[in-house]
C-alpha cells in the first residue's frame, strides 16, 4: 500500500524505473487526492493525463521533465485530465495523442490531438512503448496504457482508487462500461495506475471486484423497482443509493440512469411519464 503523503500535490514520485507521478492541486469529490500526471521515460519523456490548466501544476511537470518531453497523451478530455494538455504540447512542440472530444458538453473542447491510439496500437515513445486499449464507458473515447514491460495499466478514470467511477450518459454508457472491464482482463498486468489515487497492487481483483459492485447495483435497481409501484429518477436515485452519501447523490443518478438505459435496452425495465418500472410487474 503506497504512503497516502506520496499523493500531496506538487511532489514527483518515483513509481517504477521510468514511471514519475505528479498529483496536480485539484483535489475534491469528484477528484479524490487530485489528477495524476504520469512521466513515462527517462531521456525522452511521455506526459500521460497533463491534468487542468493550472500554471503550478504545469510548472511542476515542466521542471521534472527537463525540456525532454516528446509526446502529451491523454486518456479521455474530461476537464480534469485534458485542459493542459495543448499548453503542454505547444511549449514541448510535442504532439497530442489521445481521441477527441465527444460532444456532450462536458468535455475539454480544446484537445485536438494529432494522432489518435488505435485500439490494440503500440506506441513507441523513445525509452518505452504503451499499448493503447480503447475502454469506452466512463466516457466513449476513454483509452487506457498498458507500460507492459511493467505489467503495469494506466487507467484514467476507468479504475480509479477506493471509488467507483460515475458512468454519465448519454456519452457514458454502462454496457460498454462492462465490456471495456472484461476486455482489459484480457490483458497481461499487475498493478494499475489510475487517474485518481495511488498505485493498485492486484489489477486483475480489482477488475473483478469493480464488475461485481457493477451487477450488485445493477441487482439492487431492479429489487428496488419491483418493491415501488412506479418510481422517478430522484426516488430510485434515494433508494438505490441509501449507503452512500447524499452529497454524491447527483452524480450517482446519473450513474443510475446509465443503469436504467442498459436494463430497458435489454428489456428488464421501462420508463413512463417520467416514472420507471421492472417489466412484467
Ligand atoms: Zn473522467
Amino acid at each position: 500500500m503506497e504512503d497516502r503523503s506520496q499523493l500531496s500535490p506538487g511532489k514527483c514520485v518515483s513509481l517504477a524505473p521510468g514511471v514519475r507521478r505528479i498529483v496536480a492541486g485539484n483535489a475534491g469529490l469528484m477528484t479524490g487526492p487530485g489528477t495524476n500526471t504520469y512521466l513515462l521515460g527517462v531521456r525522452e519523456i511521455a506526459v500521460l493525463d497533463p491534468g487542468p490548466a493550472d500554471a503550478r501544476h504545469l510548472q511542476v511537470i515542466l521542471s521534472a521533465a527537463q525540456n525532454r518531453i516528446r509526446w502529451v497523451i491523454v486518456t479521455h478530455t474530461h476537464r480534469d485530465h485534458s485542459p493542459l494538455a495543448a499548453e503542454l504540447a505547444r511549449r514541448a512542440g510535442a504532439p497530442l495523442i489521445g481521441l477527441p472530444p465527444p460532444s456532450d458538453g462536458r468535455q475539454d473542447a480544446s484537445f485536438q490531438p494529432a494522432k489518435l491510439p488505435g485500439d490494440g496500437e503500440r506506441l513507441m515513445l523513445g525509452d518505452c512503448s504503451l499499448i493503447a486499449i480503447h475502454t469506452p464507458g466512463h466516457a466513449s473515447n476513454c483509452v487506457c496504457y498498458l507500460l507492459d514491460v511493467e505489467r503495469l495499466l494506466f487507467t484514467g478514470d476507468h479504475v480509479l482508487e477506493g471509488v467507483s467511477p460515475v458512468i454519465l450518459p448519454p456519452d457514458g454508457d454502462m454496457s460498454a462500461y462492462l465490456n471495456s472491464i472484461d476486455k482489459l482482463a484480457a490483458y497481461d498486468f499487475d498493478r494499475i495506475a489510475p487517474g485518481h489515487g495511488a498505485i493498485m497492487q492486484n489489477g486483475k481483483k480489482m477488475l473483478e471486484l469493480l464488475r461485481a459492485h457493477r451487477m450488485a447495483r445493477e441487482d439492487k435497481v431492479l429489487r428496488r423497482l419491483g418493491e415501488m409501484t412506479g418510481a422517478t429518477l430522484d426516488g430510485l436515485t434515494t433508494a438505490v443509493y441509501d449507503d452512500v452519501p447524499a452529497e454524491r447523490h447527483s452524480w450517482a443518478r446519473l450513474t443510475l440512469e446509465a443503469h436504467l438505459i442498459k436494463l430497458a435496452r435489454e428489456g428488464r425495465v421501462r420508463e413512463n411519464d417520467g416514472l420507471w418500472r421492472r417489466t412484467g410487474s
